[in-house]
């Protein structure tokens, strides 16, 4: 078999930076924050523009829509059989701007100034999508075979419920792959872990009373205030069961929302009150046990209260952890000691992303790695420095040489 470093060779010295650059400047230019009820505001038009780059590099693309109006847009490079198949994984749509008047450039305008590209989705992920569809021009251009294919996964609704990647799955397109980069900003760092989180909302129902005679009713607010306590208590129990992660930090039960009564109604027992909760979990602790001492937590609480509690969990995604002797670890290491030419550091993903549902359902180990500082997504005057997203280019490129090629 031909040796790896000349086949990285030469697909590296296929990179065209320029390309990658423009692309992702192009992709910050075509806004796609979702805003229900706007026919405009879904990722359409961005994935319109992936699907017609990857068209133009003569690959056979596969448009499908997660929701309506939501398109997947899924092309192969490589052998048309066998082989490893490897996942480039990202996602077309961004989080609002916000308030342009916040920002000191305009949110979609893709300006480009002191080495970094501006703009809404810059490093959350445009940067990323164009660094993967670069990687995979320059394994084209480059005329390199290799046995088995890479798989552009440029997914809807990351930010949302994740109904791109959801889909991406049930219909089978991970089923037969053997890794996945998600090309997530995390600095060019490789990350190998990162955290779960269960979204849950419990219930408390009473009955309405005069405030002059509370006892005529039953009152839900002590047994939500009694819920929020007992969820301190729970995160303090998993805290001291589980200690921090190296990586990933605490174990974390955060009440997020918390509404009961009408304010403008103080003489009035409510009938209902209702407390959120955002619980960020870190490997080893077990989600089905989570689920059961919430529903305890939620019984208990309304039952000291003479209320009747309900809990009900949102949405859940687990905490994933690629062993680190997988093929797709061994890939990016080596690609980021060839590019960046130093051991490539390592760290956690401190939030979930489309990753943990190709973990999670599909089995897939994941690498997290992409260009852009982890704390620069969701805030204004977003950003990603061109040399980060030129360098991630080259470790897509080389790590998908690396992993079709085998193990060293
Ligand atoms: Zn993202």
């Amino acid at each position: 078999m031909t040796d790896p470093d000349r086949v990285v060779d030469a697909v590296l010295a296929a990179v065209d930076d320029a390309y990658t650059v423009h692309l992702a400047r192009r992709l910050v230019q075509t806004p796609s924050v979702y805003r229900p009820g706007d026919p405009a505001g879904t990722e359409a038009a961005a994935a319109e523009l992936v699907a017609r780059e990857l068209r133009c590099l003569g690959l056979a693309v596969h448009v499908e829509e997660a929701a309506p109006g939501r398109p997947n847009v899924i092309a192969d490079w490589g052998a048309s059989e066998g082989g490893p198949l490897l996942i480039l994984e990202g996602h077309t749509d961004v989080v609002t701007e916000g308030d342009p008047a916040a920002w000191s450039v305009p949110p979609f305008g893709g300006v480009i100034a002191d080495g970094c590209l501006y703009g809404r989705g810059a490093a959350d992920m445009k940067g990323g999508v164009a660094a993967a569809i670069g990687a995979v021009r320059a394994l084209r251009d480059a005329g390199v075979r290799l046995p088995g294919r890479v798989r552009l996964a440029i997914v809807a609704d990351e930010e949302g419920m994740m109904l791109g990647i959801k889909a991406f799955i049930r219909n089978g397109w991970a089923r037969a792959a053997s890794g996945a980069i998600v090309c997530e900003p995390e600095a060019n760092t490789m990350c190998l872990v990162q955290k779960g989180a269960l979204r849950a909302v419990a219930r408390f129902a009473g009955r309405m009373a005069h405030g002059a005679m509370p006892k005529s009713g039953v009152n839900p607010i002590p047994a939500a205030a009694a819920f929020v306590e007992r969820a301190r208590a729970l995160e303090a129990r998993y805290l001291a069961r589980h200690g921090a992660h190296p990586l990933l930090g605490e174990p974390s039960v955060t009440p997020t929302v918390i509404l009961g009564g009408d304010p403008t109604q103080l003489n009035v027992v409510p009938a209902q009150a209702m407390v959120g909760l955002d619980v960020r979990t870190i490997p080893g602790q077990d989600h089905a046990e989570i689920r059961r001492d919430l529903a305890a937590a939620s019984a208990d609480a309304a039952a000291g209260a003479g209320a009747r509690g309900e809990l009900e969990v949102i949405e859940e995604r687990p905490w994933t952890e690629t062993p680190a002797d997988a093929p797709i670890v061994d890939a990016v290491e080596r690609a980021c000691r060839r590019v960046q030419r130093r051991t490539p550091g390592r760290a956690g993903v401190p939030g979930a992303t489309d990753g943990t549902f190709l973990r999670a359902w599909a089995g897939v180990p994941i690498v997290t790695i992409g260009p852009g500082d982890v704390t620069i997504p969701h805030r204004v005057d977003e950003f990603v420095r061109i040399a980060e997203l030129v360098e991630a280019c080259r470790i897509f490129a080389a790590a998908a040489c690396y992993f079709l090629s085998g193990p060293a």
